[in-house]
């Protein structure tokens, strides 16, 4: 059995292993590389391996970095079955069709500037039609915990990997009684006690584990004292007579605030009156996806949405799909919430929004997420005096207000834990981080328990015995 290491191995996007069993080729992920140009630019180079050859697709969870390439590798030919829970299906499509638009919209950009020199303009990556066919591959839905024949003595098990909603990790048998190989797939892992969304359960004893480190060399604060803070900004900023801008991802992200300000609600620490806007059509729809899917949800939570009550609702939400709403917010001076995209603000409704407060000292943008080096919103936490917004030069006098404790990743004793589970893997084989990073901690960590650690580098193959 040979295992390859097609994307996030030295680095943190553009997940793809492929597990070749002699009988079966299994891929477990297909992201997208994601950050600077040169990774970018590497979503078009070769996968590694011929997409045709492809028996079945096994997808973690519906993050871009993990299943953003699949178009892609249906275009280039892989004909075989994707399996994955019905939360990520759901997920993947709304993600896959986004993504596939601006590739288009990027391709035609550059076409236009390329022609008026007389030169032909690229090819997107992929289009909407090549999304579309992809989910034609859908075959079965993985249930939790529930064990799948993928080949003659040959299964898949899909357990909670708490990280986004229906999101896995994998735990593969190939053979069965004394002759069984078992490699769990971590995917990307969640932190344990998170409001929404159900704990990680542990692996099983395993003989190979494939493991993210994204933060293994972070501790996370603690989620209650990052909910009283994000309301104490919000209360602190209403009396000053301003509004709260919260640039959002789209997934998770978005889903978690909204609980956190119903729950405000409900305990009475926020306003019934409230305004809060979700300004952002994906996030709409992945609200919508949410609802749809009480199982993922934690027990108490689940039930209550069977119910009919929603957690995810307040009274004064609205959400503002067309165009001519999210602009309709630029009139609104004070005592409003409004959580808009891009996470990062390197695009999306938060840049209007954004141009409206962020001069004013009265307003506050509270950051909940990762924020890269060179994105608008690591310069306004940098405390930049002035930025650049559609052309203009904006003073920064609104508070920037940075809230840590919401990750959707297992910090490093939360990663430590998830791996204890595994017993005493022959070799454990770290992924997804930052090779100075948490990759590196994790691999000193790891090390310490006895078994053999590697940090394998992109297209690398092993054997496994
Ligand atoms: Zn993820």
């Amino acid at each position: 059995m040979k295992l390859s290491f097609h994307g996030a191995a030295g680095g943190v996007t553009g997940s793809c292993y492929l597990l070749d069993t002699g009988n079966k080729r299994i891929l477990i992920d297909c992201g997208l590389f994601q950050g600077n140009d040169e990774e970018e630019r590497r979503n078009f180079d070769d996968f590694g391996f011929d997409p045709e050859s492809i028996d079945i697709l096994l997808l973690t969870h519906a993050h871009l970095d993990h299943c953003g390439r699949i178009p892609l590798l249906v275009k280039r030919g892989f004909k075989g079955e994707i399996i994955a829970t019905a939360a990520t299906r759901d997920l993947a499509r709304l993600v896959l069709l986004d993504a596939a638009q601006i590739h288009e919209e990027d391709a035609a950009r550059a076409a236009r500037n390329l022609q008026r020199h007389g030169q032909k303009g690229p090819q997107p990556l992929y289009g909407v039609y090549d999304a579309a066919r992809a989910f034609d591959q859908f075959g079965r839905t993985a249930e939790f915990d529930t064990r799948i024949e993928i080949g003659r003595n040959l299964h898949v098990r899909f357990a909670e990997a708490g990280h986004i909603l229906g999101s896995a990790f994998l735990v593969i048998d190939a053979g069965d009684g004394g002759d069984r190989t078992r490699i769990v797939f971590s995917g990307d892992l969640g932190p344990f006690g998170r409001s929404i969304l159900r704990d990680p359960a542990l692996p099983p004893q395993a003989d190979y584990v494939v493991m993210e480190t994204t933060y293994g060399d972070r501790r996370h604060r603690g989620l209650k004292e990052s909910v009283a803070e994000l309301y104490e900004a919000i209360t602190e900023t209403h009396r000053r007579g301003g509004n709260v801008i919260i640039p959002t991802f789209a997934l998770e992200r978005a889903q978690e605030i909204l609980f956190h300000l119903a729950q405000g609600v409900r305990d009475k620490v926020l306003s019934p009156y409230l305004p809060v806007f979700l300004d952002s059509p994906m996030a709409i729809s992945a609200t919508q996806i949410f609802r749809n899917h009480p199982d993922c949800l934690k027990p108490e939570l689940g039930d209550a949405l069977r119910k009919g009550h929603d957690p995810l609702d307040l009274p004064g939400l609205k959400f503002t799909r067309q165009v001519a709403d999210s602009i309709a917010l630029n009139r609104v001076e004070s005592g409003a919430v409004i959580l808009a995209g891009s996470g990062m603000c390197t695009g999306g409704r938060v840049l209007h929004h954004l141009k409206h407060n962020l001069w004013r000292p009265e307003c506050t943008v509270i950051f909940v997420g990762f924020a890269a080096q060179g994105t608008l919103a690591r310069r306004i936490i940098d405390g930049e005096g002035t930025v650049k917004l559609y052309g203009q030069v904006i003073g920064v006098r609104a508070r920037a207000c940075t809230i840590n404790g919401f990750s959707a990743h297992a910090g490093q004793d939360e990663l430590l834990r998830w791996y204890s589970g595994a017993g005493a893997p022959k070799t454990t084989f770290l992924v997804h981080g930052d090779a100075q990073g948490g990759m590196a901690a994790m691999e000193k960590l790891v090390a310490g328990q006895g078994g053999k650690v590697r940090c394998p580098v992109l297209h690398e193959t092993v054997e496994l015995r």
